[in-house]
């Protein structure tokens, strides 16, 4: 039986029901929040939104990104994700600063005097909800992990349960407004405050990875590192130069000149330079593109 084929479906089948229910989570409390006056709920909602279309687009990238060369992308898709990525991270980040400044906004409001609507308990339920169905996925999502073995379904699993501490920080918020009431009201936009600053944060982490593929920039240094330490190992190379890196949409492109000793016959080097392209695959990964150019000494 096909024991990878029956992994992948776990895989697909565990991540499909995180992003239906973070749709529905997101829908929830985004309407809740707008409806029920409360800001922490809808700050609460964006987070489980951007959940939704971090996951969609990792989703999509794996499908769609890895789609092979054609005659118009001679260097695959790889950058389409990259770029959906990008712009999922300037959406958050724009509207969880949106939600930071009318967070302070609407407390210098109650401090000046004003009155200000009570959230109401649709959000206080939504807010519960959204504990219980996170907590859920977490134990789904932990047990499925566990069962095929899946690092990247346990930090799943993790960030279901992050987000259900996210949830209870809103629900805190919301239900000390409603209970306490009068200038309580308060405890809404600061928890707005703080769910918007996870938000922002998750934002910029999922913003760096994607500017660095765009951008071409050049490979982290223990990679270089251990580049040339592969490099060094072969005697024949009598010396190396114009090694350039980049990320390009999630794959590695790489291109060095090698000096070989001038008498060498053509076959003899160029044996030396597929040995070494091998071996720097092994380490880069298979999708790395890595061109070799062979000259003798001056
Ligand atoms: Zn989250
Ligand atoms: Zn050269």
């Amino acid at each position: 039986m096909g024991n990878q084929q029956s992994k992948i479906r776990e895989i697909n089948k565990v991540t499909l029901v995180g992003i239906f229910v973070n749709l529905f989570l997101s829908g929830i409390k985004i309407s809740a929040g707008l409806l029920g006056n409360s800001s922490a709920l809808f700050a609460d909602g964006l987070h489980s939104l951007s959940d939704f279309s971090t996951d969609i687009a990792a989703y999509l990238g794996a499908r769609f990104g890895d789609k092979p060369p054609d005659d118009y992308h001679n260097y695959g898709y790889g950058k389409y994700e990259s770029l959906a990525t990008l712009i999922i991270a300037l959406f958050l980040g724009f509207v969880a600063l949106q939600i930071f400044i009318d967070g302070f906004r609407t407390i210098l409001s109650i401090l000046r005097g004003d009155i200000l609507a009570i959230p109401s308990w649709w959000a206080f339920f939504a807010a519960l909800a959204s504990i219980l169905l996170n907590e859920g996925l977490f134990r789904y999502t932990l047990a499925v992990g566990k069962k095929i073995n899946s690092d990247s379904i346990l930090a799943n699993a993790w960030h279901h349960r992050s987000d259900g501490w996210t949830s209870i920080g809103a629900l805190m918020g919301v239900g000390g407004a409603i209970l306490l009431g009068g200038q309580w009201v308060m405890l809404d936009p600061v928890a707005a405050i703080i769910v918007s600053l996870l938000v922002l944060k998750v934002a910029v982490h999922i913003f760096i990875p994607a500017i660095r593929e765009l951008m071409d920039f050049t490979l982290h240094n223990n990679e270089l590192e251990k580049i040339y330490s592969t490099i060094d190992r072969y005697e024949e190379i009598l010396d190396y130069h114009k090694l350039r890196s980049r990320k390009a949409g999630g794959k590695i492109v790489l291109e060095f000149h090698i000096v070989l000793d001038g008498d060498l016959s053509l076959k003899k080097s160029h044996d030396i330079a597929d040995a070494l392209e091998k071996e720097l695959r092994e380490l880069l990964g298979k999708s790395a593109i890595i061109t070799i150019h062979i000259e003798p000494p001056l």
